[in-house]
């Protein structure tokens, strides 16, 4: 499905966006870590070779990154994924197993700081239920490792402190980020729920009831404020030549080209069938009509094929001190209808 994928896309940019800030700050964690490690402490060999492959994985991923399409990506992530989640299995194995209460060490040290990342990476790279369940395969096995390892090798009482509070603190980041997860779809869906409801599905164009809410705000905050209420001339013989098809088109083209030519104090938006709406803020009605006859140039001399020119009439007129939004529409009403009845093509002010 297109829409679907085109979302996919913009959503992997977003992430390869992502990934370009973030690389720098790890390439320069990893190249703190490598400076300052004691090499001589052998008991660190997992930072000896970790910490150099993160860094010249990093490294090695920014160049990518630059060349990188969509589809190539989700590759970069799995790779990442696997590499990172063997790290911390390893070291999270190493540390358990000979150092953990037998060095005199009751933490599991500097590198778990980095734990929250890893999930947070996680729900980054695959989407809502799997995040999960990997996050919590992964506590699973840390799990299975600790137990196994207090069972069989040593077993010191003060251990375990550490170990159950690893545990349970990455049992709430994981649950924490899968509602967080939840709540950023619930927000998402209201969005497109939201704008679904205020466009018009063949145009894009804001529709007649977002036009209305826009309108009565304006009024209320006192807003200088004037429109332009226009309609396609002979639009039925359109239709009737060419096909409703053609005719959506024309729609779609007329919308275009007029929204391309609108600054950003005026709103155009679909009033219904073959009508349309600019809302023009801190302008008069004859400031008005002046962008009304640009609009009705504009699409005299342009071509829309098959059909050829296109012309619209246009009613204008400013909201007035005794006016009420039904009373202002009316008068932009009248002054269409004015037009139309005087020949069409034209701009009549009321
Ligand atoms: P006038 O110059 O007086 O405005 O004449 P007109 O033919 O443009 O106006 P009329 O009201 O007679 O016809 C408007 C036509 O617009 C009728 C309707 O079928 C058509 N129409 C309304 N909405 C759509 C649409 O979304 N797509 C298409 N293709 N046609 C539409
Ligand atoms: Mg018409
Ligand atoms: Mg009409």
């Amino acid at each position: 499905m297109k829409p679907y994928t085109a979302v996919e896309n913009s959503f992997t940019q977003i992430k390869i966006k992502t990934y370009k800030v973030m690389l720098p700050i790890l390439i320069l964690a990893t190249t703190v870590g490598i400076i300052l490690e004691d090499f001589n402490d052998t008991n660190d060999m997992v930072n000896q070779y970790s910490l150099p492959i993160l860094f010249f994985w990093f490294v090695a991923l920014y160049p990518l990154l630059l060349r990188m399409n969509s589809r190539h990506f989700k590759y970069i992530e799995y790779c990442t994924f696997v590499l990172l989640s063997g790290l911390f299995l390893l070291k999270f194995w190493i540390v358990v197993h000979y150092q953990l209460g037998i060095d005199g060490t009751y933490g599991l040290g500097e590198f778990f700081d980095w734990i929250p990342l890893y999930f947070i990476f996680i729900f980054f790279t695959f989407n809502g239920k799997r995040a999960l369940s990997i996050s919590l395969l992964f506590i699973w096995t840390t799990l299975l490792i600790a137990t196994y390892e207090i069972a069989t090798t040593h077993y010191n009482r003060l251990i375990l402190s550490p170990l159950i509070q690893f545990h349970l603190s990455n049992l709430v980041y994981v649950i924490a980020l899968y509602f967080l997860q939840k709540l950023k779809e619930v927000f998402l869906l209201a969005d497109a729920n939201k704008k679904a409801a205020n466009t018009d599905f063949l145009t894009n164009l804001p529709n007649r009831r977002y036009m209305h809410e826009l309108l009565q705000d304006k009024i209320q905050k006192g807003n200088k404020l004037s429109v332009i209420l226009f309609d396609i001339d002979n639009f039925k013989k359109i239709n009737d030549r060419y096909g409703h098809d053609i005719g959506d088109l024309v729609l779609k083209e007329v919308s275009h080209l007029i929204k391309s030519h609108l600054k950003s104090d005026s709103v155009l938006g679909r009033w219904g069938g073959e009508e349309f709406l600019v809302l023009a803020i801190n302008r008069n009605a004859a400031e008005s009509a002046v962008l009304a006859e640009e609009i009705r140039r504009l699409l005299e001399q342009t071509r829309i094929e098959p059909v050829g020119v296109v012309t619209s009439s246009f009613g204008v007129t400013e909201f007035g001190q005794n006016d009420a939004i039904h009373s202002f529409l009316n008068r932009a009403d009248k002054a269409l209808y004015e037009a139309k009845d005087s020949g069409k093509n034209q701009v009549l002010i009321r």
